[in-house]
Parts: structure tokens; sequence; C-alpha cells
């Protein structure tokens, strides 16, 4: 085995981004992934001939000249993606004690169909778009722009959510209907930052995108683009332990006993593990104990519905249902009710514009109500887990199919997921659904850096800056600037 420039462990968008700009940028790189395929969230599989999303079902900012859009153009994949732009008057729908809001793309446009539910709100509506706009402002990756450590980014994670719309408006209707997608980042109202509900809905009301298909295709443009570039990327590859010698990690140790050799390590995975395969006390206890203790996102039920030919009309935007009388689902949650809230969606597919092949839905669940199955192996779980599977994916498909009359009839198969899988198949701790919980009131405690105390180890992923699409090329952004400079990186992605 060569001595790589850089060895970056884990194929989510995390690693292979940041595989992505150092390849570009002439390193030479080796991304190690545990599982047989590349992509971890981005991942796709296929059921009775058909695509289903796993842990990507749409984003925001792909429009020309948006945020994520040049992030994708530098990395040389925007021309290449298949995407579906979802309805302009209608991206999510929001339904909350029993009437249906939408949230339309453009702000005048996203104001005048919320003003028409809250006619006496109009000028709340204003304020929120300029409030939303001022704290994305703040955020200099998040516009393309060099960090130079001038902004007032921590200020808007040391406030809640809950706290920001109570300030936008008194209804608490509104409030309510404004937070209808929070599922989309496990909001707790009086934890959430603000800063997570802002960078997510603004890029979204600019512009919210399927990946036609599915999101697969990021996973592999990139791929393609690290392999173009020289670089090399071996599945089957678990890490099990970085060797620390000479003050610095001389290589990473997959669980057949291999070793690979490189100047400097990139871990793109939960840093929980990244901690623990390595004993050095460069990093000391405290940045350990501190890391170890950070709370996680809860977890997620899923079920993927394969349907029959032509029998579900394919749906243009996304379908957030609430049973309750708030959209703040996890500090309410309770498995007597469960679901309480549920997210539905279908996927575009390149075979049929009219219907819908394959549908997904998510609601939370907690890992302990999985926890005690965990010990056995996938697929050797017993008969009481298949039945609690299927207890919950009918409970679920039965709410789908009271807003949705014809559902039920259409459905030819589903497959689910559980916490457990979740942990099985990303790392994450418990099953977090989009990793480490950001909390207002300790707000430093949840933020890691980039750069380690050990010279040549550097974090990424979803757990340093925010998760999501966007969230992650702005951590594998960050990161790679330690290792090739802020400003020549920015520079480049800027004029790409
Ligand atoms: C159900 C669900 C729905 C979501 N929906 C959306 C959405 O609609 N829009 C959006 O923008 N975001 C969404 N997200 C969030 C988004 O998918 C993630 O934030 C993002 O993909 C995380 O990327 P990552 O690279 O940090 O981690 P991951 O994608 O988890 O990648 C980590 C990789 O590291 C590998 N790995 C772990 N340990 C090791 C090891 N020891 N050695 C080698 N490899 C290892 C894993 O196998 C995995 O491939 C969703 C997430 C979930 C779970």
């Amino acid at each position: 085995m060569p001595k790589y420039d850089v060895v970056i462990i884990g194929s989510g968008l995390g690693g292979l981004f940041c595989g992505n700009i150092l390849s570009k940028e002439g390193l030479n790189v080796c991304v190690l992934e545990k599982q047989k395929h590349l992509g971890g969230n981005l991942q796709t599989f296929k059921r009775d001939g058909k695509i289903f999303d796993t842990g990507v079902h749409y984003v925001g900012g792909l429009g020309k000249g948006q945020n994520l859009h040049q992030y994708f153009k530098y990395a040389g994949i925007v021309d290449d993606l298949n995407l579906k732009r979802l309805d302009m008057d209608a991206f999510d729908k929001i339904n909350f004690q029993g009437k249906t809001y939408s949230y339309a793309q453009g702000y005048s446009n996203f104001i005048e169909t919320l003003a028409q539910d809250f006619p006496k709100e109009e000028e709340a509506l204003k304020n929120y778009e300029a409030q939303v706009k001022r704290i994305c402002n703040e955020f200099p990756l998040y516009n393309v722009r060099p960090n130079l450590g001038q902004d007032n980014e921590h200020v808007y994670y040391e406030r809640n959510v809950g706290d920001f719309l109570k300030a936008i408006t008194p209804n608490e209707k509104l409030q309510n209907v404004l937070a209808g997608n929070n599922l989309l980042y496990a909001g707790i109202p009086n934890k959430t930052p603000v800063a997570i509900h802002a960078l997510i809905t603004n890029s979204l009301i600019e512009g919210a995108y399927r990946f036609k298909d599915g999101s697969q295709q990021v996973a592999n443009l990139l791929v393609e683009s690290i392999q173009r570039n020289g670089g090399t990327l071996l599945t089957d590859s678990e890490v099990v332990k970085l060797n620390f010698e000479n003050k610095k990690i001389e290589s990473a140790e997959l669980k057949n006993g291999e070793l690979i050799e490189a100047n400097s390590f990139i871990s793109a995975i939960h840093p929980t593990l990244t901690l623990a395969m390595t004993d050095s006390k460069l990093l000391r206890r405290p940045y350990r104990t501190r890391i170890n203790e950070i709370e996680e996102t809860i977890s997620v039920f899923a079920i993927y519905i394969s349907f029959k030919p032509e029998s579900f009309p394919y749906l243009n935007y996304n379908y957030y249902h609430f049973n309750e009388d708030s959209v703040w689902s996890i500090p309410n949650y309770n498995p007597k009710k469960w679901p309480q809230e549920y997210l539905f969606l279908t996927l575009p597919s390149s075979k049929s514009k009219k219907y819908a092949q394959t549908a997904t839905a998510m609601t939370y669940m907690k890992y302990d109500e999985v926890g005690h199955w965990r010990n056995s192996s996938i697929g050797n779980r017993g008969d009481d887990y298949e039945s609690f599977k299927k207890y919950k994916a009918e409970l679920l498909i039965d709410q789908i199919g009271k807003q949705y009359p014809g559902f039920k009839s259409s459905i030819s198969n589903y497959y689910t997921s559980t916490p457990l899988s979740m942990e099985a198949y990303t790392g994450t701790r418990n099953g977090s659904i989009y990793g480490i919980l950001h909390d207002s009131n300790e707000p430093l405690k949840s933020r890691i850096a980039p750069k380690t105390k050990i010279p040549n180890l550097f974090l990424s992923g979803q757990n340093i800056n925010i998760h999501g699409v966007l969230g992650v090329t702005v951590s594998a952004v960050l990161t790679c600037t330690e290792l090739v400079g802020m400003k020549y990186l920015l520079d480049k992605i800027q004029n790409a």
C-alpha cells in the first residue's frame, strides 16, 4: 500500500466531498468505507426493481447562484444532477389541527401564500423573512465567503427557535406552522438553536429540489470525480484503530489488520467513534468527556412503500402531518399515541411523471423501544421484532390512508427501518437521525471544531457544523480549509 497524502474515514457526503476537494487540489486521497457500498446516507436501495431513498429526500440551495449550487459547481457535479424542483406554490404541506398550510418557494410567494391563511400576520411574516435572512447572513461559508472570524454565528446558537418564533408573532398557530417541517432538524423548541431553523428553512424557501431516481447520484458523481483525480476508494474497509506514534497518527488500522498510512487523516464519522480509535493523550480527558456526553438527536422509524403500477400519483411536495396540537413532537413524545406526526413523500422517477413508484414515510421513534433487540444480528432478531415492525408499519399506513384515500390499496409491498437499522447502517449512536443534538442552553458543548489537538487528525461530517446535504457540504469545505487554506479554497469555489 502506498502512503497517501490523506486518508478519509467514511464515504458519506462528508467523506466524499472532502475526497473531491482534496483530490482536485492535487492530494493523493484514500476514502475508507466499512459498508459494501459507498455513500452513507446518500445511498438508495432497490426492491421490486424500484429505487428507494434512505437518508436524503429533498434539499435546498440548488438553484443557479445559490449556495449548494456553487459548492456542487466547484465539485464539478452540478451539471450532471438529475433534479426535480418541488412545487413552487407548495414544496411542503403542513397539516396542523386538521387544516393544511403550504410553504411556497421564493420569499414573496412564501409570505403571500401563508398570509392567505393568516391575513392579520402579513407584517409578522415579512419580519420572519427579514430575521431569517439576517441570521443566515452571519454564516460566511453558508454564503460561500471565507470565514475570517468576524461574524456573529455563535449568537444564533445561543438562542432557541421556540423563543425566536414567539418574538415573530404571538399567534401560536402561526408559530407552529412556521416550525411545521421541524422533523428536518429534530426540533425541540427550547433547545434547537435558531441558526439551525434559519439555515435549513431559508435554503428550502430559496429553492427546494428532489433528486430524480434518488440521492445515490450525488455519491456516484463524487466517487467518479475522486477516481478521475487519481484517488482511491475502498469498501468493506472498517477502520478500527488510529495508530498514534511520534505525536501524530501514522496509520488507520482496518478490521482485517491492514494498515493504511497517510500524512493526514480526516474522520467523517461520528466523533465518539473517532475518539474511541485512539488513546492518544493529546486528546485530553475533558475534550473526550465533553464529546462523549453530547446528547444525540432522536431516532426514526421509516416505511418504504412500493406501489402497484400506475396506482398512486407522484406528489411534488412533502406532506407533514400532526395529530397533536403542537408540531413539537419530541418533547411531547408518547409511545402510546404513536405516531404523533409523520412526513410522507413520493420519489420522482424517470419512468413516470404522473405516477409514483415508491414512497417513504417517517416518524420519530425512541431507541429504547427496540434497544433490547440490539444484540441479535440483522435479519436474525426473531419473530417478536418482525411483529413489532409490522404492527408499527400498519399504524403508520393507516394514518396515511386517512389523508390519502386509495393509498392503502395502491401498496404492493413495503419495507421498514427502525432505530436499530439506523444504528447499523450509519454508525450513529442509538440510531440518532441527525447525529449530535445542538442545544442552545449549552452551545459550546455541541460545537466540534474540525481541528483536533492531534496535528494531523481532522474531523468532518454532519456532527461538525450541522447535518443535511448543505450542512455537511459546508462541513467538508470547513475541514478542507484546514489543509489547503481558507481564502485559497473559498476563492476557488467562488470562481468555479
Ligand atoms: C432518515 C433520514 C432522512 C434525512 N433526510 C434528509 C433530507 O431530506 N435532506 C437533507 O439534506 N438531509 C437529510 N438527512 C440528513 C443527511 O442524510 C445527513 O446529515 C448526511 O447525509 C450525513 O452525512 P455524513 O457524511 O456526515 O454521514 P453518513 O452519511 O452517515 O456517512 C458516514 C459513513 O461512514 C461510514 N463509517 C462509519 N464508521 C466507519 C468506520 N469505522 N470505518 C469506515 N467507515 C465508517 C458509514 O458506513 C457511512 O457510510 C436525513 C437523514 C436521515 C437519517
